[in-house]
């Protein structure tokens, strides 16, 4: 079995156990030197100058969209937008897309699918959960069938539990009641491989620092019909046809959303988190993590005082839990002593917690590098944890 790690500069500097990939993740080696030698080698800004440089560099972007097209199976590079992040991607939709005045979502939203939706006062309606919080799909149906021709948006994978959702079936069904449906990637891209064209949504964003790749750069998916008819989100340059002081006409999607100098180091160091990734067994990183899942969960249930909140069988990538009587910052804290980054609080879900009637739970997350030894180590520390806090109530 491959060691992922050796893959990962982070761990030549550090034994830190990371378990705070939801958050973001680590980066490969290759990632770090492709986003660095565009500043020693190529900077130049793009889809400007006619100079040989400025050419090379769209070339490298250019190619980059081709590679995040082929990543989630769009149909083509058009479909995709580069943003900042699924949050920026789900204001632009917000912004952009007219004619969808009321939002259905689900109780496990991350503030980001949630706050921009209340900022352009659409109408938001709630699907309720099951007591595996998974999506009850009665409640779902119910909403659709009293709102339909809405826009359904709604998370891949929670990251707060790791409930995947079954996106085809929320798809089928939306489209039956002639609603669209965007999905929140951000925990999902990459843990499962992703098919926007087989999940037949309308719309999907993806960040790529939780995928391996930098900070300040992801994507919005969209169905090509739809993103013609959408109206910009920012003005500026590089996304025009023609300006006059009367009025301004816009360059065809995907560069109609791409306003002003865009993230170039960030879009070629995620292409090159892709090829890194597509040098890999898939599969393997599957089995891989399942493995690491499921060891780290039946270890927690072993420990006297644990909750977790789901017993349900699609859980992927992220496990909440808590020791009753004791805090989750004050295991964190302790935990982040020995050497465990885990994430304490509201995971950005305070609706989620507050369903649950919780102020914050524990997450720990996972991502390739993560072994056995990690986990090992980690229910040591967390053993350890609970006994100081336990001395000292
Ligand atoms: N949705 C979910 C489910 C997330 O986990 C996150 C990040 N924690 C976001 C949206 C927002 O992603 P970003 O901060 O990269 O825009």
């Amino acid at each position: 079995m491959k060691n992922f790690k050796d893959d990962f500069d982070f761990f030549k500097h550090s034994d830190n156990v990371y378990l705070d990939s939801a958050a973001t993740s680590q980066k490969p080696h290759s990632v770090i030197e492709a986003q660095s030698d565009f500043y020693k080698i190529h900077c130049a800004n793009i889809h400007r100058g006619l100079h040989t440089l400025s050419n090379k560099a769209t070339q490298m972007y250019e190619d980059a969209r081709t590679l995040c097209a082929e990543f989630i199976n769009a149909e083509s590079s058009r479909n995709i937008v580069f943003t900042k992040g699924v949050t920026e991607g789900i204001n632009l939709l917000a912004h952009s897309l007219s004619g969808y005045e009321t939002v259905i979502i689900s109780s496990l939203e991350h503030h980001s699918n949630i706050v921009p939706w209340q900022l352009l006062s659409k109408n938001i309606k709630v699907i309720d959960v099951d007591k595996q919080l998974n999506i009850n799909y009665d409640s779902y149906e119910k909403l659709l069938i009293e709102n339909p021709n809405s826009l359904v948006s709604i998370t891949h994978i929670s990251n707060v539990f790791g409930n995947e959702n079954n996106v085809k079936k929320l798809t089928s069904l939306a489209h039956k009641y002639g609603c669209l449906v965007h999905i929140d990637g951000a925990q999902a891209g990459a843990h499962i491989k992703i098919d926007v064209q087989e999940l037949d949504v309308d719309f999907y964003t993806l960040s790529a620092h939780k995928i391996y790749a930098p900070t300040g750069v992801g994507l919005l998916y969209g169905k090509f019909e739809l993103l013609e008819q959408m109206r910009p989100y920012q003005g500026g340059g590089a996304m025009i046809k023609d300006v006059s002081f009367k009025a301004s006409t816009y360059l065809d999607p995907p560069l109609k959303f791409e306003a002003g100098t865009q993230n170039i180091s960030g879009v070629i160091g995620w292409a090159e988190a892709i090829r890194y990734l597509n040098s890999l067994d898939f599969g393997e990183v599957i089995e891989h993590e399942e493995k690491i899942y499921s060891y780290s969960l039946e270890s927690l249930k072993k420990l006297d005082d644990i909750v977790v909140y789901t017993d349900a069988k699609n859980l992927k990538s992220a496990l909440s839990f808590n020791i009753n009587n004791l805090h989750h910052e004050d295991i964190g804290t302790l935990l982040d002593k020995q050497g465990v980054s885990v994430r304490t609080g509201h995971h950005c879900a305070l609706p989620a917690m507050k369903m649950l009637g919780l102020d914050g739970t524990i997450r720990v997350s996972f991502g390739i590098y993560n072994d056995e030894e990690d986990i090992s180590r980690f229910i040591r520390a967390l053993k350890k944890s609970i006994d100081i806090l336990r001395r000292h109530k």
